[in-house]
């Protein structure tokens, strides 16, 4: 039969998590009214997740599987799930059981009363480091100012989204993929389901801070180019302070007989102080090119080893 929910669940390194999560899935889908199939995209674990989710597909025909060949990225395994999911709409969750599985009946009945996108919205943040709390409760309203459009705060990946905005997302050709700010580009009826946020069900956390601050880059330079002007402004700037400090030169050299602005300290700091600008738009600049760069070579997004349960119905 075809499905008509798709869950998405893009995982890496997680055979610890994932009995317990396609136990309490199941259970769900279960209970829900319409055939739904459970999409798993192992994103180059290296334990035992693949073994597991062989023997969950031959346990149930729902479970499919793609298995990417290597570690792609969380964005981009959740990018694959996109491109091969058959139901009318689809729920993004994570592995670890931080989204809770329960959730997902209240995100369908918002979806049947006529959303297109339904995300849902962290209240709380159970048990993660004060230091994740603070840069992620600043980059959300930091990113919210920049980008040209509106991004809702405290929201993940955790959503549903309707049929007709998977393929638009699925005919986006862009490589730097920060899926929350292209559903959110994508406009349609949106809502917010609250909930509040469990901890890791167990196993490490798969996103180092180098893949999250890599994706939180990602999401300024793909929505905002608001930091390419800053270099500008600053420019403009000390342009106006300088011509400022030129003036005072002159007086202090035609009405003051000893100048108070002599010496190396003033240079130095004035060079340092520029210096250091510069490198900062160059670097500004550079993120933006690398974007291009990527964009420009047009490889695939992703390669696939293996693709289970997936029959053409
Ligand atoms: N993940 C992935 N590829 C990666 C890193 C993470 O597919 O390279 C998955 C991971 O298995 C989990 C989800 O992305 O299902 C979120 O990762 P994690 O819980 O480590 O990060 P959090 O969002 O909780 O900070
Ligand atoms: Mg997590």
């Amino acid at each position: 039969m075809q499905p008509i929910y798709s869950l998405i669940v893009p995982l890496y390194n997680e055979q610890d998590t994932l009995p317990e999560l396609v136990r309490r899935l199941t259970d769900v889908m279960n209970s829900l009214d319409e055939p739904t199939e459970l999409v798993l995209i192992n994103d180059g674990s290296k334990d035992q997740s693949l073994m597991l989710l062989r023997s969950f597909h031959q346990q149930d025909d729902r479970i499919c599987y793609i298995n990417l060949a290597r570690n792609f990225g969380h964005q981009i395994a959740v990018t694959a799930g996109l491109n091969f999911v058959r139901g009318d709409m689809a729920i993004i969750l994570d592995a670890d059981l931080q989204d809770p599985p329960e959730l997902i009946p209240e995100l369908i009945k918002q979806w049947r009363s006529g959303f297109q996108v339904v995300y849902a919205q962290r209240t709380k943040r159970i048990e993660e480091s004060w230091g994740k709390r603070f840069l992620a409760y600043w980059f959300y309203r930091v990113l919210r100012k920049l980008a040209d459009i509106d991004i809702p705060t405290d929201t993940g990946d955790f959503c549903l989204i309707d049929r007709s905005v998977i393929d638009i997302l699925n005919s986006m050709p862009e490589r730097t993929r920060y899926l929350r700010g292209l559903r959110s580009w994508v406009g349609f009826n949106q809502t917010a389901v609250p909930f509040s946020r469990d901890s890791r069900f167990a196993g490490e956390v798969k996103y180092t801070f180098r893949k999250s601050f890599k994706l939180a880059m990602n999401g300024i330079v793909s929505f905002s180019q608001v930091p390419l002007r800053l270099s500008t402004y600053v420019g403009l700037f000390a342009a106006i302070v300088s011509l400022f400090m030129a003036l005072l030169i002159l007086y202090w050299r035609i009405f003051v007989p000893h100048s108070p602005l002599t010496g190396f300290t003033m240079i130095l700091v004035a060079v340092f102080f520029l210096g250091a600008v510069q490198l900062v738009c160059i670097g500004i600049l550079g993120e933006y090119i690398g974007c291009i760069y990527e964009e420009v070579k047009g490889r695939p997004l992703y390669t696939v080893s293996e693709i289970v349960g997936f029959k053409k119905s």
